[in-house]
């Protein structure tokens, strides 16, 4: 029977992510029982040690990618955004407010706040948020300057006082965004996501009403009409993005732009921190990002979420947040090799049957590191030879492989294709490999062996750029309510390393060099005819939306190209925004570059709408052309 994968949670962890693990028949980690090393992912609401990265097995992922802080603290990501936005122009980087890092912004946002001073033609506010605080804690709005008191470092963000309404009520999007990799720049956002409401109407005239104002569900479960009917939004405060695309549906609205605006958003953001992000192949991030639509229909990015919550609160929370854990998972792409770790364990149980479970803690580790290395030697010489050809073997050693059989299909399984001329070889191995998930192949980028000299090959962690782990209070919005998660120092498990745990790393890491994961990107994924690869469009209902053509892939194949990034992504949203049907640019740059490029043009899917169409078959002419790339309806409260 195949072993199971082992999963590791941090503290508690969160009970939904134990659950769905548990239900695709992982096995939880139990320290006691078993080895340092001997699990595959490790699950955890604070931010990994920088020693936990370096000290990643090939078999072992993390749910953290280092240094996402630039992202997911409110003065970081404000940082980040003013800088991009004097790079790249104030129009493409103009879906977040206005935002200003008290106290050292203070005289700026003087200055501004004086210039836009409350007149009785227009009435300016201001909402101030602490950097380092999440559900809602510490937010106040206010529109006179003699009502900021604050006493730590916070942000004054202008107000989006306009907020599309439904039902006279606020809400906005919480939308998951899973990053396979930052480097190459792998995006994908899934289908569901969460509709968060505020419980009280809105109005301008209270602005202390925090459930009039504020859409935390922390805040608003706790709100006098939380259970109360409230017009078309129901009980409680939440809608699935599912009904919330119904309902956007049924407007007269370029629907389609909406969700495109939304996407680049996601994109732009993380496109201020991409090039900055240590290369981490066996780690992937889940990202709650914030988005509010103004009654244009105008996305405003309000923040994004480290560690967005995973407890369930209502029906809405059951239905979308299981489903987005599961393909999360699938997302990670596990197959049948990382269960290598389980078949070296049960050999060596097997040859030592008599210990009892306390003192094989030890021996057995250094039986597994013999093991491992054996293996590992063996996995490089065979990785010399001539390319996957099978050579016939002395006596000696043919006695020695049929011992050891159990453990040479999976090892050769994981050799990754050798490229040579610029061909890509598929080994025999690739064919055999069958993960319970939907990826077959091994790593079909090539490798060559001036890739692995340069580091980009490494198994688990590619940079020794990196710095310790950010403290807590540097890290993040978290917005994880119950779980018992937050570890203030996030050095927890790489202190309790022994030494002797860590020389074994070390060793074993040296072997591993030439080795590395399954890649993520396959399953449906092609090689294009320049050698890059093109991730999966879809898993389960996570849609790819970066890279989303040709361009973008060639841009962030190497090094980062943002500004040719930024200018696909306009042209795409302005071919949506204008609903241009024969033709398009679109299809006549894809088509010059299939030209160019080989066999490099490829679709992707449009991510939000039901059924996502392919882009090449968003331009149609149904879409309503607006004028300005805004949209038609200008009503302030929508009521169904
Ligand atoms: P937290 O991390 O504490 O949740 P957020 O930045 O998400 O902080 O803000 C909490 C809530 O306040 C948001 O969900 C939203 O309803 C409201 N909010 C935040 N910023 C703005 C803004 N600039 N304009 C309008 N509403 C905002």
């Amino acid at each position: 029977m195949a072993a199971a994968f082992v999963f590791r949670m941090h503290d508690k962890g969160p009970g939904l992510v134990r659950e769905v693990l548990l239900e695709r028949g992982w096995e939880e980690y139990d320290g006691g029982k078993r080895e340092e090393e001997d699990w595959n992912l490790y699950w955890r609401g604070s931010p990994f040690h920088s020693s936990e990265y370096q000290n990643l097995l090939p078999w072992q992922r993390l749910n953290h990618h280092p240094k996402t802080v630039g992202i997911t603290r409110k003065d970081c990501l404000a940082r980040h955004l003013r800088r991009m936005r004097a790079t790249f122009g104030s129009a493409l980087y103009d879906f977040s407010p206005a935002a200003f890092i008290l106290p050292n912004d203070y005289t700026r946002f003087l200055a501004e706040y004086n210039k836009r001073r409350p007149s009785r033609r227009c009435s300016i506010y201001w909402i101030c948020k602490p950097v380092d605080l999440s559900r809602g804690k510490g937010i106040f709005i206010f529109q006179d300057v003699k009502d900021l008191v604050y006493d730590c470092s916070v942000i004054v963000q202008k107000y989006i006082s306009s907020p599309l309404l439904i039902s006279g009520y606020k809400f906005d999007l919480r939308i998951y965004v899973c990053v396979k990799s930052f480097n190459p720049l792998t995006v994908y956002i899934h289908q569901e996501g969460l509709v968060r409401f505020a419980t009280e109407k809105y109005s301008l005239s209270s602005l202390r009403n925090l459930y009039a104002h504020l859409t935390n569900t922390s805040i608003n479960k706790f709100g006098p009409f939380y259970r109360t009917e409230k017009g078309s939004v129901g009980q409680g405060c939440k809608w699935t993005m599912s009904k919330f695309r119904r309902f956007i549906h049924s407007l007269d609205i370029n629907e389609l732009l909406l969700w495109q605006r939304i996407s680049s958003i996601v994109t732009l953001t993380l496109l201020t921190i991409a090039s900055s992000v240590p290369s981490c192949p066996n780690c992937v991030e889940l990202f709650g990002f914030d988005i509010l639509i103004d009654n244009t229909f105008k996305p405003w990015l309000l923040e994004v979420n480290y560690s967005p919550a995973l407890t369930l609160d209502c029906q809405a929370d059951i239905s979308v947040k299981k489903g987005l854990i599961g393909d999360l998972i699938d997302l990670m792409n596990y197959t049948s090799t990382d269960r290598l770790r389980d078949r070296a364990y049960r050999k060596q149980r097997y040859k030592q049957p008599h210990f009892s479970a306390n003192h094989s803690s030890r021996f057995s580790s250094s039986v597994l590191s013999k093991l491992k290395l054996h293996n590992f030697q063996r996995m490089r010489r065979s990785s010399r030879s001539s390319q996957n050809q099978t050579l016939p073997l002395p006596e000696k050693q043919n006695q020695r492989q049929t011992r050891q059989r159990v453990f040479r299909p999976d090892y050769q399984r994981q050799l990754p294709p050798i490229r040579a001329t610029g061909t890509i070889f598929k080994t025999n191995a690739n064919k055999s490999c069958t993960g319970p998930t939907l990826n077959r192949t091994l790593d079909p980028r090539p490798r060559t062996k001036a890739s692995v000299m340069k580091g980009q090959t490494c198994p688990a962690f590619a940079s020794c750029q990196m710095e310790s782990s950010p403290r807590m209070s540097e890290v993040t919005n978290r917005d994880t309510e119950t779980e018992a998660e937050v570890d203030l120092s996030g050095e927890t498990d790489a202190s309790s390393l022994t030494p002797d745990t860590q020389q074994r790393g070390q060793r074993f890491r040296r072997f591993a060099e030439s080795w590395r994961l399954p890649n993520i990107y396959s399953g449906s994924q092609r090689p294009a005819g320049n050698g890059q690869h093109i991730p999966p469009v879809r898993v389960g209902n996570f849609i790819r939306t970066f890279p989303f053509n040709a361009a973008t892939l060639e841009a962030s194949q190497h090094k980062l190209d943002v500004r040719v990034i930024t200018q696909e992504l306009q042209k795409l949203t302005g071919l949506l925004a204008s609903g241009r049907s024969d033709e398009t640019e679109w299809r006549r740059d894809e088509g010059r570059r299939k030209v160019t490029d080989g066999d490099t043009c490829f679709d992707s899917l449009l991510w939000g709408p039901t059924d996502p169409p392919l882009l090449s078959q968003c331009f149609k002419p149904t879409l309503v052309d607006l004028r300005d790339h805004s949209f038609a309806r200008k009503s302030h409260d929508i009521t169904q």
